[in-house]
This record gives structure tokens, sequence and C-alpha cells, in this order.
């Protein structure tokens, strides 16, 4: 009786470990005191912001949480949140301040992280439409629903990605194997962008194997727009040159000055020659929800893919961005892959997968983030504070214009505003170093054209009126100082 022998350790053994392992298990109890003393602490958080710096730099840059080394027994929650208070949630730019303006801010709003936890604790599996249906047809519905705001037709698909950058990715590839882009064409495959142009699409680029490709950096206008016509030319050189134009990557909303690219001209020139015509919208795509945004970015429903990001102007916090393919099917060709221990979670009637549509496979059910929001406001507060974010930027447009300390850019086509002190590079270097140490506001620099050049990105829903009238207060109190 050898095996029953065998069976009757094992359960021993079992005994032994099932007690232990059931600690992971929590308790109703410790469920409730623990949930409490978490929402205490964002409570705690979110009832600061209204006085938080914008920015913080600390001599030992958080260098302490390496303190609380990861341990067999734990810290347990208190000490971990004490960790979380001291070293990461008040050091390092404070992206959930209304006073933060750098590169292009998110925000965060409240709701978004409801929607993390209950993802979290019911993890649903958001891949393939077999293993939750429901989690599917919501990233689908919000697919739609943003497809709907580009003005794409029912044959539109795409997924949620977690940023802009992977859905940029996820664009190219498609846009690679619709164009038949192969490694030997490589070098003599041409796309065009403008300086401004994001640069994850150089880092997508390289990333989809087509490192070697040539770049056309397609001079801009006085705005830095896109200049459609020297599109056209150089098209038309290219092809002169006997090399392969195929993909052309505008951008609604440049990170650098917020200034959108001629898409309806654009289009024409894409149609003309038969390119794929990408819409980097990541920063701009959702002011097509207010009616500024839909005259600023017609043309966008000509695309043959749009990056938009939710953790921008949807302001949710991190994690979300999201491509849409007018053709649906062409993102799958590029993406569909099979294997038999899937074959149970094939059966796909009713709603592509995000899995075949994305390079992911298991991923995190974003959508929850996106829709519980939505669904909880109604689109109607997200508009109205795009709508106030627009009128801001203009506002601050202006009152940097009257300003003889300053000269500004071009007015901003969205809620990018760029400006310069009147002087050298290094005044301008020195004033925005004297903001950073300040800390009471953020915003960031660029170079444009050579020139050292400030920028406010006014994108967070928690930006009103007060917290940029303060950004300016301190910039031209930390001017005059500086004279
Ligand atoms: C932010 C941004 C990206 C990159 O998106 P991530 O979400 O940061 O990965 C791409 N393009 C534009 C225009 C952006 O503003």
């Amino acid at each position: 009786m050898k095996t029953r022998h065998d069976t009757d350790l094992l359960e021993q053994e079992l005994e032994r470990l099932e007690p232990l392992a059931r600690k992971l298990e929590t308790p109703a109890a410790d469920r409730n005191r623990r949930l409490e003393a978490v929402h205490a602490y964002a409570s705690d958080y979110l009832d600061a912001q209204g006085a938080a710096p914008a920015y913080t730099r600390s001599p030992d840059l958080s260098a302490g949480l390496l303190d609380t080394p990861i341990s067999e027994t734990g810290a347990g929650l208190d000490a971990a949140l004490d960790v979380l208070d001291r070293y990461v949630d008040h050091e390092g730019l404070n992206t959930t301040s209304g006073r933060f303006t750098g590169y292009v801010p998110g925000g965060g709003v409240y709701e978004s992280a409801l929607g993390d936890y209950l993802a979290a604790v019911t993890n649903r599996y958001a891949g393939v439409f077999f293993a939750s249906p429901g989690a599917v047809r919501m990233e689908n519905q919000l697919v739609r629903w943003m497809a709907g705001l580009v003005g794409f037709p029912a044959e539109a698909g795409g997924y949620l990605s977690a940023g802009g950058s992977l859905a940029n990715l996820t664009a190219v590839v498609t846009a690679r194997d619709v164009h038949g882009i192969e490694a030997g064409a490589v070098p003599r495959a041409v796309v065009y962008l403008s300086d401004h142009a994001h640069h994850c699409v150089d880092k997508a680029l390289r990333v989809a194997g087509l490192g070697r490709a040539v770049l056309r950096r397609v001079p801009v206008d006085e705005a830095w727009r896109m200049d459609a016509g020297a599109l056209a030319s150089a098209i038309e050189d290219d092809l002169d040159d006997g090399l392969m134009p195929w993909l052309v990557v505008a951008s609604a909303g440049t990170t650098n000055t917020g200034s959108v690219d001629p898409l309806a001209d654009i289009a024409d020139v894409a149609d003309r020659h038969g390119l794929w015509f990408h819409v980097d919208a990541a920063y701009g795509g959702f002011f097509l929800l207010t009616e500024t945004g839909k005259n600023r970015l017609r043309g966008i429903e000509r695309a043959h893919s749009v990056v938009m990001d939710p953790h921008k102007t949807l302001f949710l916090p991190y994690g979300s961005g999201a491509l849409i393919v007018r053709d649906g099917a062409l993102i799958r060709q590029s993406h569909l892959s099979d294997a038999s221990y899937m074959q149970d979670a094939r059966a796909a009637d009713g709603e592509w997968s995000p899995a075949h549509m994305s390079p992911e496979l298991t991923k995190h059910f974003r959508g929850l983030r996106m829709w519980l929001p939505l669904q909880v406001h109604g689109v109607a507060p997200f508009r109205d504070a795009l709508d106030e974010k627009l009128v801001l930027a203009r506002w601050a447009w202006e009152r940097l214009r009257a300003s003889d300390r300053f000269e500004v850019g071009p007015k901003p086509d969205l809620t990018v505003v760029t400006f310069r002190l009147r002087g050298s590079d290094e005044a301008n270097r020195r004033l925005l170093e004297a903001v950073h140490q300040d800390g009471r506001v953020f915003f960031s620099s660029t170079v444009i054209d050579g020139r050292f050049t400030l920028r406010l990105a006014i994108v967070s829903f928690r930006s009103h009126l007060d917290d940029i009238r303060l950004t300016l207060d301190v910039l031209e109190e930390l001017a005059a100082s500086h004279d």
C-alpha cells in the first residue's frame, strides 16, 4: 500500500500548509479596516491638494523608501502607508495638482480609482470575449464611443492601451502590414512627420523593425503646423527618387505647442498618394467633445488610425490610451494569433477580443476605470471642463501677451501656451529653475526653432482660473526678482 502511504504524507503536509496559505485570504473585518485606512489616506491626500505644492525636490530623492525592504513578514499596512506618505506621494511632480501644467498633465478623476479598485477585486479577464463577455463589451463600447467622436464608420475597431506610446506602436505595426513593408523594403520606405511629432513615434518605428526607414521631417508653418504643400512636394520628390512613401503621421495637438496639423489638407495628400494617414491625437483627441475642438480637428474623420489618451484629456489617472482604426479588420490582421491552449477561448461570437487587436494577451481590465467615471458623471462635465481649459489657455496667452516681460508664441490651437522671457535662453532657464525651486506651481520647457521656450499645458481637470492666475503671478514675481 505504498500509494496510500504517499497520499497520507502529502495530506499531512497540506494540513500544515493550508492555514499558512490561507493568510492571503483577508477576512471581512480586516478588509473593512484596511479599506478604511486606505480611504482615510486617500481622503487626506485629496483634501490637502488645494494647498499642496506642484513640485517638491527633496535632497535624498525618496531614497528612504529603501529602508523598508521587501521582507518575509511584511511591514504591515499602516507602515506601508507611512512609507508612501513619507517617500512617494509628496515628492517629485504632483500631477494631481491644478497648478501642475508641465509636459501634458493627466489628472486622476476619483471614480477612475474606484473603477481600478473594482477591476482588481473582481479581476475580470478583459483580454478575450469568452472569458468576460461583459468586460469586453464594455471596452469595445468605449472604443465605439471614441470612434463616434472621431467620426469613423461602424466597421472601426481598436483597443484600450496602457498609453499613447503603445497605441502609436500598434498603429505603426498595422500600417506597416497593410502596406506590406517587409525587411528588404525598409530602407526605401518613407515616413512623413513634422519635427513636433511625439518622440514615441520614432520609438514605435524602431520597435516595429522600421528603424532604418526614411524619416522625412516635413516643414511647419509659423504656427508650427505641418505644411501640407511641403508634404506633397516631399512625397513627389521621393517618388521621383524611387522611394516608397507609405505613412504620414499628423499630430492633433502636438506635445510641444498644442498645434493641430491641417488634417483635411493632409488627408487630401495622403489620399492622392495612397499613404496611410495616422493622426496622433493622444493629447488633443478628446477636445472633439467640444465645438472648438471639432472645428480645429476637422479632417480627423479621414484618418486611417487615431490615437487618443484618456489619461490626458479625459482626465483619467495614468494607464489609459486608445487606438482606433477606421477599418477594424486591419488591426486584427496584424495582431490576431492563436495557440492550442487557447482553443476554449476562441468563440468570438458577438465581439472582437482586445487580445486580437493589440500586443497584449492578459491585461488590466482598464475599461472600467474609464467607463465608471463616464457613467457616474455623464459626458457633459468632461466637455465643460475641456471648454474651460480652452478658455484658460486663451486667458493665459492674452495675459502673457499683455506683459512687457514676455513674448508669446502663436495663439494656442488647444491648451498649450508657449512663451519666453524677453532675453537670453540662459535667462529663461534660470527663471524656470526658480519656478521649480519655488514649487508652488510647475510647468516645463522645450526647444523650438533652437530657442529655449517655456510652455504651460493646461490639461488637469483641477486647473481653474485661480490656479492659472497663481501660475502667472508666481512667474511675474520670480521674473521680477531676477531682473
Ligand atoms: C503623451 C503623448 C504621446 C505618448 O503617450 P503616452 O501615453 O505618454 O505613452 C504621444 N503623442 C502625443 C501627441 C502625446 O501628447
